[in-house]
């Protein structure tokens, strides 16, 4: 008879999880992260379901560092319903600070700060110090992404407070970088609105702050954040102009370098090159850039790219070569769209995510729980009708809102006393780009306008498709401003590479705006809208009405 010694697993398991986080702490997550899923099957092989959500969260951290989100999602969603159900309340704010964080990176804002802050929220019952900290930097950060510098520095800063309370070097290391990044972003924002002397005291404090991340991440051995802080340092120097400066940054930067990791490598060679455009040594950034594109069947990320070819094509202008420079600079937007592309795939398969864990759930729970309580089960079928909501929401084409989300909205609306305006976009002739280069091209034109869209939105704005190929618009604040945003959009749009989708492609739209000036029911206001609208065809088309 084999004897099993169920003690002695379990510790094996929770030494492998320990030297997974240590690996994961010094710059070495591809490793940590084989280690903890070879872990988890491991645990799920021995049905032994704590260790799995264990090893699930964990797991999260280190698709965070590495760049693989959406595996992070599908694993950390787990271990979110089993902290959950398991009553640990601790756990399952890590698993939602983590997951939070994770949708920010897939681009998804709303999501991520329901996350962040039901992550919080738990956090703060729990008075767990540790966890506070992480959910308070995660919401920080969202804050930073989306622009809103000063919110993020209040955040990042009660989160560093607390990683210091607590005397965690690593939480303190990380959050010290989010915050200069958080202070650096107030001063790209103040630089271009031309504050030039704030920008520079921001940026400043933003190099003083990474400078106290990077003291602690040689102190404990961080070479992932070593790297991160450097490559920050460098670009923060560049933006002052400091070029000599920047690239003594890089010089070190080397020294810790993983030469094993091909997306680490691609990294550092693009930071260069764009620090060298921005001096002006365009032959040197030229062959660096050069040797970062060489590696890109070798698996770097593809997020790199884009830049690679951005950063490649400018260089080519700098030495006065157009005829690359406007080849790359194809390729550039080649690849932005694919890109864009993928991340609306990427919500599709998140919202299939969605469904599974769901589906997988109910099944275990009419299995064993037959007796639950009805307020338990209501709750339930309100988070069933959040999720739902959030996938019913998009539109699959674009990628932008849908119809049914605007209903809410305008809901919504009503309610508030807020002033705003709707843009109501048609595309011109639309009929004829479908009649003479086919229905495929067609759709691909609306998916460019869903890109189109999204990149030139403030993070107040929101865009619907509301049908077909009519698109509204929904912009935040006093009408006055409205009528630029709505010529910069149609600019965009005439603007954009359409031959890259098809030789001889031409796309303009029309656009009609009205605000809250013009009448006070949102359904009032998007009549006026389209009536514009309508002005602008008969206008001549490629046109804003206001
Ligand atoms: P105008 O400048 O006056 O707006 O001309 P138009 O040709 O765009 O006007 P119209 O509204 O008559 O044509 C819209 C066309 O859009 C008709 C329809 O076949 C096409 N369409 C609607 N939805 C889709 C879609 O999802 N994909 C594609 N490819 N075509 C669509
Ligand atoms: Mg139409
Ligand atoms: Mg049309």
């Amino acid at each position: 008879m084999q004897v099993v010694d169920i003690e002695a697993i379990a510790q094996k398991a929770n030494s492998n999880l320990r030297e997974a986080w240590h690996l994961g702490c010094t710059g070495r997550s591809v490793e940590a992260l084989t280690l903890a899923s070879q872990t988890l099957a491991d645990a799920k092989s021995r049905s032994d379901d704590r260790t799995a959500a264990l090893c699930d969260t964990d797991i999260a951290w280190y698709c965070l560092q590495i760049g693989k989100a959406e595996l992070g999602i599908t694993h950390v969603r787990k271990a979110v319903d089993f902290w959950k159900s398991n009553g640990e309340p601790i756990q399952e704010a890590y698993a939602r600070a983590y997951l939070g964080w994770l949708f920010l990176e897939l681009g998804l804002p709303e999501e991520a700060i329901e996350e962040a802050t039901r992550a919080l929220d738990l956090a703060d019952r729990t008075e767990d110090a540790r966890v506070q900290s992480l959910a308070t930097n995660v919401i920080g950060i969202i804050f930073w992404y989306n622009k809103q510098p000063d919110r993020a520095i209040l955040m990042s800063e009660r989160a560093v407070e607390l990683a210091r309370l607590i005397g965690d070097k690593t939480f303190e290391c990380w959050w010290l970088i989010n915050l200069g990044g958080a202070h650096s972003e107030g001063g790209y924002i103040a630089q271009s609105l031309g504050q030039q002397e704030e920008g520079h005291r921001k940026l400043v404090r933003a190099l003083e702050l990474t400078e106290q991340a990077l003291d602690i991440s040689i102190e404990i051995g961080d070479r992932w954040a070593a790297r991160i802080c450097l490559g920050n340092e460098a670009d923060y120097y560049s933006h002052l102009g400091e070029h000599d400066k920047a690239l003594q940054c890089m010089v070190r930067y080397q020294a810790f370098q993983e030469n094993s990791y091909v997306r680490d490598r691609q990294q550092y060679l693009y930071t260069l090159g764009q620090i060298h455009i921005n001096g002006g040594n365009f032959v040197e950034a030229r062959s660096l850039l050069l040797e970062a594109l060489d590696l890109i069947g070798d698996g770097g990320s593809f997020d790199s790219y884009i830049q690679i070819y951005l950063y490649l094509s400018q260089a080519y202008e700098g030495l006065g070569q157009f005829d690359l420079a406007l080849e790359t600079h194809k390729k550039f937007h080649h690849a932005y769209l694919q890109n864009s592309a993928e991340r609306t795939q990427q919500r599709a398969r998140l919202a299939e995510i969605y469904y599974e864990t769901k589906r997988f759930k109910e099944v275990a729970e009419t299995e064993t729980k037959r007796a639950d309580t009805l307020e338990a089960s209501y709750q339930k079928l309100q988070e069933e009708t959040d999720i739902l909501a959030s996938a019913v929401y998009l539109d699959a084409l674009t990628g932008l809102y849908n119809r049914k989300y605007l209903d809410s909205r305008f809901k919504e609306l009503e309610s508030e006393n807020r002033p705003y305006s709707i843009a109501m976009l048609d595309v011109d002739h639309f009929k004829s780009i479908n009649d003479n280069f086919s229905h495929m091209i067609g759709d691909q034109v609306l998916s460019a306008i869903g890109t189109i869209l999204r990149n030139q939105l403030r993070i107040t704005d929101q865009a619907i498709r509301f049908g077909g190929e009519e698109f509204i618009v929904l912009l935040a604040g006093p009408p006055r401003g409205a009528a630029d945003v709505c010529e910069r959009l149609r600019s965009a749009v005439e603007h954009w590479d359409w031959s890259e989708i098809c030789n001889g492609l031409q796309v303009t739209i029309s656009i009609g705006v009205a605000g809250t000036l013009s009448a006070n029911a949102p359904n009032e206001i998007l009549e006026i809208a389209d009536q514009n609208l309508y002005a602008a065809k008969r206008g001549g088309r490629n046109q804003v009405v206001a």
